[in-house]
């Protein structure tokens, strides 16, 4: 039997018939071109083209009760009933996949495999006429398999010159800003965004610690100066990043801060549009999909989806550096690629702590902080008024007074004579970066650790105690 490529009724097939087809009849009772000779595909082959398909988005259910169910079938009182669910494959054909009756119907004939040894043995075969199937979230495990590659090579390969590990995140990621037209993926904080502002703290074991980060909280709540920065989750050592989070709950559960422990939060306001790579907005991606569930690319955009659903989850993972230095290597090298191969200002990502809100990393490139601009000879003292052991009743102040104007004058006469006889020219900033933040001077806030909640999932171990058995070899 010949189908053309109207009356197959979908895209992918249509396509297949019109570029490989044979010049035939068309069998189709319903064909709009009847006794005509057009390019036609025989059922077999076509059956041979939906197959592979088929098992990618649809997977058989149950046809048993499992052991609850069972059991809840068995307890009359209860009142359970057991239907297996999913759908008939003529409703899969025909509803899910839109084919118009001739074809499912020849399909019918055709589809069910040679799956000789079930049929043998009395069971359902893999494509029965009678079985039910639901459709699934196809998992090629393509991108599972890249990712893999990726990390494996990253851990424990040559990561610096190796031209793999730029190809692999060119699969997975490279042409996500162009296919993301609306702007769910890669998206743009800042001033009249969504997120407007990133919260940021630090703890400290005594108040007298947190002196400098109230004398000046713009540097010491700020990113650390390049070069003499520790490895982060994000960044490699020496490379300085931003680490905030949308809400104050979210980075004090990020530090972890020890019960008894002081810690200074605060806000800084994005100051101009940022674009942001949302790991957990990845799945989105799924827009893209072509309209023929069969047309293979479909299944792999779909599992690329799969993937990305789990991404976010996985890169929040925690992990313990001090175990492991290499643990944060996949994400230190993602964040690069994201920053010099896609261009990007940062990321959004979950909180491996479990945190209400979203972490952002604002990359080098995106987290210059705005310096407050106090003139030399600035004075600042920082002060601890306690009037009980009360939490209440300990106020924190800082003191930053400016120069009188004749102090200032004084200053600058002082500095333009040096500026004359040193090397005529006054010394300039290196950094060229762009003002990314601003630090909000009334948001500074402290606070006391007082308790710590934890939530835990709970397994009871088992004891099998039985006397050993004689027959070490014996399986059961
Ligand atoms: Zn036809």
């Amino acid at each position: 039997m010949n189908f053309c490529e109207d009356c197959v009724g979908d895209e992918y097939l249509a396509d297949c018939i019109r570029m490989n087809g044979e010049d035939d009849a068309c069998d189709s009772p319903n064909c709009p071109n009847p006794d005509k000779t057009v390019p036609t595909l025989n059922i077999d082959t076509l059956t041979e083209v939906i197959r592979p398909r088929f098992h990618e988005h649809f997977e058989k259910t149950r046809s048993e009760p499992n052991g609850l169910e069972y059991m809840m079938l068995k307890d009359k009182e209860l009142g359970y009933d057991w239907y297996r669910e999913g759908e008939p494959l003529e409703n899969i054909l025909g509803d899910y996949l839109g084919l118009p009756e001739p074809f499912v119907d020849a399909l019918l004939k055709t589809l069910p495999d040679n799956d000789y040894d079930s049929a043998i043995g009395g069971y359902e075969t893999e494509l029965d006429s009678e079985g039910m199937f639901e459709d699934v979230l196809p998992r090629l495990g393509v991108y599972n398999g890249l990712w893999r590659e990726f990390c494996d090579i990253a851990t424990r390969q040559a990561r610096h010159f190796n031209s793999r590990v730029r190809t692999l995140l060119d699969e997975i990621f490279g042409d996500i800003v162009d296919r993301d037209p609306d702007g769910q993926i890669v998206v743009t904080i800042g001033p009249d965004n969504g997120v407007a502002s990133l919260y940021r703290a630090r703890d400290f074991s005594c108040t007298e610690k947190a002196e400098k980060a109230f004398l000046n909280p713009t540097q010491e709540l700020g990113p650390p100066p390049p070069g003499g920065v520790s490895f982060g989750r994000m960044n490699a050592v020496g490379v300085s990043m931003f680490y905030g989070a949308t809400d104050t709950d979210t980075t004090l559960a990020e530090i972890r801060p020890p019960v008894g422990y002081f810690v200074a939060s605060a806000k800084f306001d994005i100051t101009r549009p940022l674009r942001v790579l949302d790991l957990g907005a990845l799945g989105k991606i799924v827009d893209m999909l072509s309209k023929s569930q069969l047309d293979p690319e479909n299944a792999r955009h779909l599992d690329r989806q799969a993937f990305f659903l789990t991404l976010d989850a996985e890169l929040a993972r925690p992990v313990d550096p001090e175990k492991s230095a290499n643990a944060y290597l996949p994400t230190q090298i993602l964040s690069d690629y994201v920053a010099n191969c896609l261009g990007l200002d940062g990321m959004i990502y979950k909180s491996a702590q479990g945190g209400t809100g979203r972490n952002v990393v604002l990359f080098p490139c995106a987290c210059r902080v705005e310096q407050p601009n106090y003139p030399e000879g600035t004075s600042r003292k920082f002060g601890i008024s306690q009037l009980s052991e009360d939490f209440d009743d300990i106020e924190l102040y800082a003191d930053i007074e400016t120069p009188t104007d004749a102090e200032l004058q004084e200053l600058q006469k002082k500095q333009s004579d040096w500026e004359y006889h040193a090397f005529g020219e006054s010394e300039v900033d290196s950094d060229t970066r762009e003002v990314s933040l601003s630090f909000d001077d009334d948001s500074l806030q402290y606070h006391r650790v007082t308790s710590v909640q934890v939530y835990v999932e709970t397994q009871p171990v088992r004891y099998n105690v039985g006397q050993r058995r004689e027959d070490k070899d014996f399986p059961f």
